[in-house]
């Protein structure tokens, strides 16, 4: 099949996310239990299915089913916070956060081409008044108007999501700015839907360099022949395509799932960037795994397998004080002018130090 569907001149990614599944009757495994709450926690946190990634799912409660059929366990956490990284409380202007001394997020888009169930902006996503016009432009403005901000990262939602022309009406604007020196576009359509990545839309990116793409990818599953065409054909557009996974109970919480995964994705030309701790957000946690899972999954990849495969671990503190790295802990003490320490295997080493006069 080619880019345009056959019925009529719309783009197939387009006609993909018309069909998209929004209602439990059109699942395909039958949820028989608990209708009544799944129907208020989709009138809450909107479910969307397109055929694609609805296709890659191979049976119930898979790791591609738990990250996007809604679970009756996200009710149950009402004591987590809506927007525990205080996103809100760093805006300046709505839809924009300024939580570091160079960089902004803006949000651009309210929709995505999958709506994941552990989103850490679950409060607001795929609600039309998410992202406005007005936001956007008051966005740029405080972009504009503030020389130390030299990267931008466009967030929703989902940037790509839009149309190119609206997309690059955007980009433009921002790329007008002297003192950004980067954008960054944050998008998990790579994976959800990989037909998006038209080469049109290829096209219009590599207007902006330096541009560079966060992917979202969680499960080796994820790593399709449609989504590698994607990524290659992005990448040889000259954008560096990073990926941002996020831990995650019952779909990828387990070191041999996520070293292949770190794997594949450098067989498409993606660079593992981070590995989130799950945030505690509302309607989640469920999805929440124990910090020590994170650092042991880190040193199960660290010597075993290339490094280029290792991602930073890193979890994004409450209250907004923004992303930490966590690393386990190689260095196990001092002997006098030496270093005690641990490698990959296990094994110990003392290895001199320096000194700084
Ligand atoms: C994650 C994030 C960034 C970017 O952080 P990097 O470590 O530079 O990738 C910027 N602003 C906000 C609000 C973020 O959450």
């Amino acid at each position: 099949m080619n880019e345009k569907s056959m019925k009529n001149d719309m783009p197939q990614w387009k006609k993909l996310l018309s069909e998209s599944i929004v209602t439990l009757d059109a699942l395909p495994h039958p949820l028989p239990t608990h209708r009544e709450k799944l129907e208020r926690i989709i009138s809450r946190y909107p479910m969307r299915i397109n055929p694609y990634y609805l296709g890659l799912i191979g049976e119930e409660s898979d790791p591609i089913y738990r990250q996007c059929v809604p679970d009756i366990r996200e009710l149950d956490d009402a004591d987590a916070a809506a927007d525990p990284l205080n996103e809100e409380g760093h805006s300046p202007v709505y839809g924009l956060t300024h939580r570091y001394p160079d960089r902004v997020l803006l949000l651009v888009s309210s929709e995505c081409a999958m709506y994941c169930r552990f989103c850490n902006r679950k409060r607001k996503v795929g609600r039309g008044s998410m992202v406005t016009d007005t936001s956007i432009e008051q966005g740029i403005g405080y972009i504009r108007a503030h020389e130390e901000v030299r990267d931008v990262l466009l967030s929703g939602g989902d940037p790509l999501l839009l149309e190119d022309d609206r997309l690059g009406e955007i980009l433009r604007a921002i790329r007008a700015i002297s003192h950004v020196e980067i954008i960054r576009i944050g998008t998990r359509v790579p994976c959800t839907l990989p037909q998006r990545i038209t080469p049109e839309l290829a096209g219009l990116l590599q207007e902006f360099h330096p541009l560079y793409i966060s992917a979202h990818f969680n499960h080796p599953l994820e790593i399709t022949p449609e989504a590698a065409l994607a990524c290659n054909r992005l990448a040889d557009a000259g954008i560096p395509l990073g990926c941002q996974t996020v831990l995650l109970k019952g779909v990828n919480d387990d070191v041999s799932i996520m070293g292949t995964l770190m794997r594949k994705l450098l067989t498409i030309r993606v660079k593992p960037y981070y590995l989130f701790h799950g945030d505690p957000v509302r309607g989640t946690s469920h999805f929440r795994t124990s910090m020590k899972l994170g650092l042991d999954i880190i040193r199960g990849l660290q010597g075993h397998t290339s490094g280029l495969s290792v991602p930073h671990f890193a979890m994004d503190l409450l209250g907004g004080g923004g992303k930490v790295p966590l690393l386990p802990d190689y260095l196990t003490g001092q002997d006098g002018d030496a270093l005690l320490a641990t490698n990959y295997a296990g094994k110990s080493y003392r290895h001199p130090d320096g000194n700084d006069n």
